[in-house]
């Protein structure tokens, strides 16, 4: 066996990596001209490279570490699991401890209705469960024809086929067969891009009333789902106008249409509440669930769905589910995440330290020539950057150059902060301290200015 350790030199690991390793969304003339990063340690906010590098992670990884990296709890805990009982399903009629006690604890915290969990690995299979669980639940109820699901432009559901094509990214239909039939996808509420002289709350209703046309083309009757992230997160941060959801909610309502909030990102503390449904103030009737659920300690993601849902679900047999469905190690380590959160009370330090001072940290950065306006939601933002704040000027070309540009910046001066087209996202840890982002903040002002140089 060819042993690799963090040991080998940077380069030996890179030539490995380039030659076997396909990664996600990265191109292998990438790897060959520059080589992956190699990460390979973590602790609280900070990644080290295998050059020593300490990294500030703006982004927590994936939008998921949100407890910060190198809790020593969560792998205690995993190892007690594996010992006790590393794998058994939850099929037929069978069911372990973490798999309750994790249910249970969900149950608590999700919104009074939200009361039932169905497991997945990940937050695209949870959004495939998703797909096929609305299905069943209007036939059940005598509708099989209602089917149909409507999703927005440019949201992001995951990287299946299903969730994929939930998703709104033309990049990824553009390489064949998505949407798959039976998805269509509406605008999404982007006023700082898409808004013209609307104001915003203009643009957030017209937007949300996209819905309702788009059901009365179909027919109501064929319309099973409606889903969005209550913050787009993939997407660039785009945090809707206050018009938007309450419209999007009443909409649902009246045509009898599910409504499922894609919890994956704004789920467990990142807006600022246990949900970013509680934050948009809407009742949906499914939430997808992952990431933050074990802050990306272990591969875990659900959809925990209403009484009303549930109940008819288990009047049959649904014929779905996945080997790793409420895995125990996964369901083990999440409940200790819980635990933690709750323990340390996670959601007011993010109330009464962190959010105050990234808000503040933003708005200077909201004062960089560059950056067009500070889109914010709690524990997530972005940085459109523009070449004219006042006229919401886009660069030249197909976008994304500027951005990346800013991010190969960020990663020369240890910081990750990530680009979607000309918009610079910041996730980090719910964790991090003033004093981290004090130091987020001048590592960022460093990267924008030479972006700004570079440009000129
Ligand atoms: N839904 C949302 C809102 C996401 O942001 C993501 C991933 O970024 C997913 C679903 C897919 O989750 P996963 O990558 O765990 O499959």
């Amino acid at each position: 066996m060819t042993l690799v350790t963090n040991h080998l030199p940077t380069a030996e690991l890179q030539a490995l990596d380039a030659a076997h390793h396909m990664h996600p969304f990265t191109t292998g003339d990438e790897l060959n001209a520059k080589g992956a990063r190699v990460i390979t340690r973590a602790k609280g906010v900070y990644l080290t490279d295998s050059e020593g590098n300490e990294i500030l992670d703006a982004m927590a990884g994936l939008w998921c570490v949100n407890l910060g990296y190198g809790r020593p709890e969560m792998g205690q805990v995993a190892a007690r699991q594996m010992n006790e009982l590393p794998y058994y399903n939850t099929f037929f009629q069978t069911t372990h401890v973490p798999a309750i006690a994790l249910s249970a604890e969900l149950a608590k915290l999700t919104p009074a209705h939200l009361n039932h969990v169905f497991y997945a690995g990940s937050g695209s299979e949870a959004n495939d469960t998703n797909l096929r669980m609305v299905r069943v639940y209007w036939a059940e109820k005598g509708q099989p024809q209602k089917s149909h699901v409507i999703s927005r432009k440019n949201a992001y559901h995951g990287s299946s086929i299903g969730s994929g094509s939930l998703g709104g990214m033309t990049y990824m239909h553009a390489q064949g067969g998505m949407p798959i039939p039976g998805i269509h996808h509406i605008g999404q509420p982007d006023w700082w891009a898409e808004g013209g002289d609307h104001t915003p709350e203009e643009f957030g209703l017209a937007r949300a009333q996209e819905l309702e046309e788009k059901i009365l083309e179909l027919g109501a009757e064929n319309v099973a789902a409606f889903i969005g992230e209550p913050v787009q997160g993939a997407g660039g941060v785009i945090v809707p106008p206050s018009t938007y959801w309450p419209e999007i909610q009443r909409i649902c309502k009246k045509y009898d249409v599910l409504l499922i909030a894609d919890e994956v990102i704004c789920g467990f503390g990142r807006t600022g509440n246990w949900f970013g449904c509680e934050t948009m103030g809407i009742t949906p009737d499914i939430i997808t669930i992952a990431k933050g659920l074990s802050s990306g300690y272990a591969p875990i993601g659900g959809s925990i769905v209403s009484d009303e849902i549930a109940e008819v679900i288990n009047a049959c047999e649904f014929n779905h589910g996945y080997t790793y469905s409420g895995h125990p190690v996964c369901a083990a380590v999440a409940m200790e995440n819980l635990r933690i959160m709750q323990e340390e009370d996670i959601l007011s330090h993010v109330h009464n330290v962190a959010a105050p001072a990234l808000h503040a940290a933003l708005e200077t950065l909201g004062e960089h020539p560059l950056v067009g306006t500070v889109n914010k939601s709690g524990m997530m933002a972005s940085l459109p950057l523009t070449p004219h704040k006042e006229s919401r000027a886009k660069f030249a070309g197909e976008g994304g150059a500027v951005g990346y540009m800013c991010r190969e910046h960020c990663f020369a001066n240890s910081l990750v902060m990530r680009h979607v087209g000309d918009r610079m996202i910041i996730s980090p840890p719910l964790v991090i301290t003033p004093e981290e982002i004090e130091v987020f903040t001048k590592r960022a002002t460093q990267a924008l200015d030479a972006t700004y140089k570079d440009l000129k």
